[in-house]
C-alpha cells in the first residue's frame, strides 16, 4: 500500500466502531468509504440545513452544479501545483494499441507497475468545490451590480492523503458557497457567514470555535505563504474536538482578494477588478462530529438536535 498518515489510538477506536455500526464503508484503501443509510441521510440534511440558514439570512444564491473533475489547465493556470502538489490527484488513461492494451493488463493482472501504460488526461480530480465557479463567471462579462452569489452546491472534491483519521478522506464531500463582488462586500459577506455559521453548528449541539488558520501549502516557501495568510486573516476555520490530538477543522472561510478573478477578468458592474471569497462545510466531518457528540444511534440524538435536522 502507499504511504499514508497513520490514525492515532482514539482515531482508530472511532473507525472501527463507524464501521462496525455500518456508518461507513471500507473500500481497503485509507480515506475512501461508502457511507451507510444513517450517515448519509444525516449528510443531506446538513446540506439542506445550510440551505435554510442562506435562506434565512436573505440570501438568493444562483445554484450551478459541476462533476467532481476540472480542466487540467485550470489547476495549470491557477498555479495550484506550485502550492499544493502533494494534494493534487491527476486523471491517466490508456490510448495506445491492441498489443499495449494487452501487456499493460497482464502487468495489472500481476499487480504489477502499469503506468508506464497510461498518459495524462486533460483532467485533474476537483480539489475545491468552488473552482469552477469563477472562470464560469468570468466568461459572462462584467457582474451585475451588487455582484452574485454563487451555491455551487455539496458535491465531491478530491485530496491526496491518505490517512487513517477517519475525518481525514481522499474523497469526501464540501457544501460551498461563493460570493463575487466588491472587496467590502465580499469581506462583509465571509465575515458575516463566519458568525453564522458558528450558530447554526452550535445549534446542532457541537462545541465549536473558530479560529484564523492557513493553507497547507508545500515546502519551505509554502510555510511563509501559510504565515502571510495567517497574518491578513484571509482564512478562517471552524474547529471542532473529533478525534486525535488537536481539533479538526469542519469548515472554512476564505477571502482569495483577487486570486481567481484577475485570472479571468471578473470585474463589478462599474468596470472594477472584483474580489471572491468561499466557504466551505466538510460534510463527512460534520457528521462525523455530531455522531461523536451525540452517539452512533442517530435515533436517539436529542430532541433538540433532531428538531432542526428532521
Ligand atoms: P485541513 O487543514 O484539515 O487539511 P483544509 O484547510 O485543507 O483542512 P479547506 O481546503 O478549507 O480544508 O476545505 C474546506 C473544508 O473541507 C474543511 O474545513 C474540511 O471540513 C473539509 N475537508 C478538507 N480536507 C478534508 C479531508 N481530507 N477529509 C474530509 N474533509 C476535508
Ligand atoms: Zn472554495
Ligand atoms: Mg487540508
Amino acid at each position: 500500500m502507499a504511504d499514508y498518515r497513520p490514525a492515532s489510538p482514539d482515531q482508530a477506536e472511532l473507525l472501527d466502531a463507524l464501521v462496525e455500526a455500518g456508518h461507513l464503508i471500507p473500500s481497503g484503501v485509507p480515506g475512501v468509504y461508502g457511507r451507510g443509510s444513517d450517515y448519509e441521510d444525516v449528510r443531506m440534511r446538513f446540506d439542506a440545513y445550510v440551505t435554510r440558514w442562506s435562506k434565512e439570512a436573505g440570501e438568493t444564491p444562483e445554484i450551478l452544479r459541476f462533476p467532481p473533475v476540472i480542466p487540467r489547465k485550470q489547476i495549470e493556470d491557477l498555479g495550484y501545483l506550485e502550492n499544493f502538489p502533494h494534494l493534487a490527484g491527476t486523471v491517466f488513461a490508456f490510448e495506445g494499441t491492441e498489443g499495449q492494451a494487452r501487456a499493460m493488463a497482464e502487468s495489472a493482472g500481476k499487480h504489477e507497475d502499469w503506468s508506464e501504460h497510461q498518459c495524462m488526461s486533460d483532467l485533474v480530480l476537483m480539489p475545491a468545490v468552488c473552482y469552477p465557479v469563477y472562470p464560469a463567471i468570468g466568461r459572462r462579462g462584467p457582474l451585475p451590480a451588487g455582484g452574485v452569489t454563487i451555491d455551487p452546491g455539496g458535491s465531491y472534491a478530491f485530496r491526496h492523503e491518505p490517512s487513517g483519521d477517519p475525518a481525514r478522506l481522499q474523497m469526501f464531500h464540501m457544501r460551498e458557497l461563493v460570493r463575487i463582488a466588491e472587496p467590502e462586500t465580499v469581506q462583509a459577506w465571509r465575515d458575516g457567514w463566519r458568525d453564522r455559521a458558528i450558530q447554526l453548528l452550535r445549534g446542532l449541539g457541537l462545541d465549536a470555535s473558530f479560529d484564523v488558520a492557513a493553507d497547507p501549502f508545500f515546502g519551505r516557501s509554502g510555510r511563509m505563504m501559510a504565515a502571510s495568510q495567517k497574518e491578513q486573516a484571509l482564512k478562517f476555520e471552524i474547529l471542532v474536538q473529533i478525534a486525535g490530538p488537536e481539533p479538526t477543522a469542519i469548515a472554512s472561510f476564505n477571502y482569495h482578494q483577487d486570486h481567481f478573478s484577475s485570472l479571468y477578468g471578473i470585474t463589478t458592474a462599474d468596470g472594477e477588478p472584483a474580489h471572491t471569497a468561499c466557504l466551505g462545510f466538510g460534510h463527512e466531518r460534520i457528521v462525523l462530529a455530531l455522531m461523536k457528540t451525540h452517539g452512533l444511534d442517530v435515533g436517539a440524538w436529542p430532541d433538540e438536535v433532531r428538531r432542526e435536522l428532521w
